[in-house]
């Protein structure tokens, strides 16, 4: 035995077989680059319905394929398009997947400033439909792989794990031709360990990047209708018991109802990491009441948080009423009335308990509630995790004041479906914006800032490089 002969031979094996370090890429390239792709897929009018998303599939496919990269294009429905693609790794760790929706939702034209399909640059903007919700991202993630393949893989580097691309159909609609269709038909192509979904936020505040929140659980979206009866009749004689004056009285009454404040560990975390950074000293506080354990502070800083609508949501089940529906003519008092109320449910909440509640509420026997439509609760992913701690490490060599968050989204993503299905999903929204850029997603003047499309990219590829490593 000469076990110190033994040691160097083993030390120089693993050397030569360590991964070539990954060298930084031409970010300046890489910019254009990027900015290219996405005018390019604005320019390719994917409003849903129709969708027509084989175009833009076919763009990125031509792109990927380019680089030597591995694709598989799909037409789930005539006009309807889903792409993968891959890079191999070594194996040793399981895939990671990135994902963006090619479709986007319709626009009202004559309240935009510029041609919403034209990709047109004005100040420092990017404008179009699309330009944040979803392909940015879509573009961030090409550059992703692009960069991958040529700055580690085609220079003889390795990554540890596959690294799978996915471009779905059908997101803004009911998710039959996307992820759903993907899962279903080819689930061995995107089964993956992990997966880098939209869903989250970068946030710009007073004029400085203050946070990255990244979406590792969501509400869950019910719909549940609320009817009204009562006698009908003449309108002529006026009758007790009126259908849509007792449905008034009993949406009056939700209205006035709030759901009890509940925090659980992804909403803990938010608070006391934004707590120590949040600008105004009030909610600073309040938000630190709301992520301690005691009763009483929890409730008071849940009654600060309250006058703020986005904050207020996370730490509630919430109730919307949408629609309502009664009469038929205007001298005809209606048997029965009714409305829907948008029920989004924290995970681990049960609808059913929610709407025995709202019968207490109510308290009027000719009012039924019922759930018309029940949403599926998933598992949160966990914000301790490899895929966590990656995005945390890139974001703050890009910028180490910024802090990272777990955070439980309002809105409903294809993130729940990946999570039911035993994968770790997490949603980001990797460009910075204040919140009047953020708010034109799905509105008028949709624009993306350019620094924060490079910001946006840079952050990916650096999460993805660090989780792949
Ligand atoms: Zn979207």
């Amino acid at each position: 035995m000469r076990p110190r002969l033994f040691a160097a031979a083993l030390l120089m094996t693993l050397s030569a077989a360590a991964p070539a370090p990954a060298q930084e890429p031409d970010w300046s390239a890489a910019s254009k680059e990027t900015l290219a792709h996405l005018q390019a897929m604005i320019r390719l009018n994917t409003v849903n319905p129709p969708g027509n998303e084989l175009q833009v599939a076919r763009h990125l496919d031509s792109a990927l394929k380019a680089a030597g990269i591995e694709t598989h294009l799909f037409e789930p429905a005539p006009g309807r398009g889903a792409l993968v693609a891959r890079l191999r790794g070594t194996g040793s760790k399981r895939p990671v997947l990135i994902m963006g929706h090619m479709d986007v939702v319709g626009v009202e034209r004559d309240k935009w400033s510029v041609d919403p399909f034209a990709a047109e640059i004005r100040d420092g903007y990017l404008y179009g439909r699309g330009a944040i919700d979803d392909k940015g991202m879509l573009a961030a993630n090409l550059e992703t792989m692009l960069l991958l393949k040529r700055n580690v893989i085609d220079k003889g580097g390795t990554l540890s794990r596959d690294v799978i691309f996915v471009a779905n159909s059908d997101e803004e609609q009911s998710g039959e031709w996307g992820m759903g269709w993907l899962i279903k038909n080819h689930p061995e192509l995107i089964r993956a360990e992990i997966a880098l979904n939209e869903g989250g936020r970068t946030r710009i505040v007073g004029g400085k990047r203050l946070y990255v929140a990244v979406q590792n659980t969501e509400k869950v979206p019910h719909t549940v209708t609320v009817t009204a009866r009562g006698p009908g009749g003449h309108a002529s004689i006026p009758l007790a018991g009126n259908a849509i004056s007792r449905l008034g009285r009993a949406l009056a009454r939700i209205g006035d109802y709030k759901e009890p404040v509940q925090v659980n560990p992804t909403t803990r975390e938010f608070f006391s990491q934004l707590g120590r950074v949040w600008p105004n000293r009030q909610e600073r506080t309040a938000m630190a009441d709301v992520a301690s354990t005691d009763t009483r502070r929890i409730q008071r800083g849940a009654r600060v948080l309250a006058g703020i609508p986005v904050f207020d949501a996370v730490l509630r089940n919430g109730i919307s009423p949408t629609i309502v529906q009664g009469g038929i003519r205007t001298n005809v008092i209606p048997t029965e009335a009714s409305a829907k109320l948008n029920i989004r449910t924290l995970p681990g909440q049960s609808i059913d308990s929610v709407v025995r509640r709202l019968q207490r509420v109510v308290n009027d026997t000719m009012v039924t509630i019922t759930v018309t439509d029940r949403g599926e609760d998933s598992p949160a992913s966990d914000f301790h995790s490899p895929m966590f701690a990656a995005i945390r490490e890139s974001v703050q060599a890009l910028d180490a004041t910024m802090t990272v968050v777990p955070y439980l989204s309002t809105g409903a993503t294809d993130s729940a479906r990946l999570r039911a299905w035993g994968m770790q999903a997490f949603g980001l929204l990797p460009f910075p914006m204040n919140q009047d850029d953020e708010d034109r997603m799905h509105g008028n003047d949709e624009r993306i800032p350019l620094a924060s499309l490079d910001f946006g990219t840079r952050m990916i590829y650096g999460a993805i490089l660090r989780v792949a490593r």
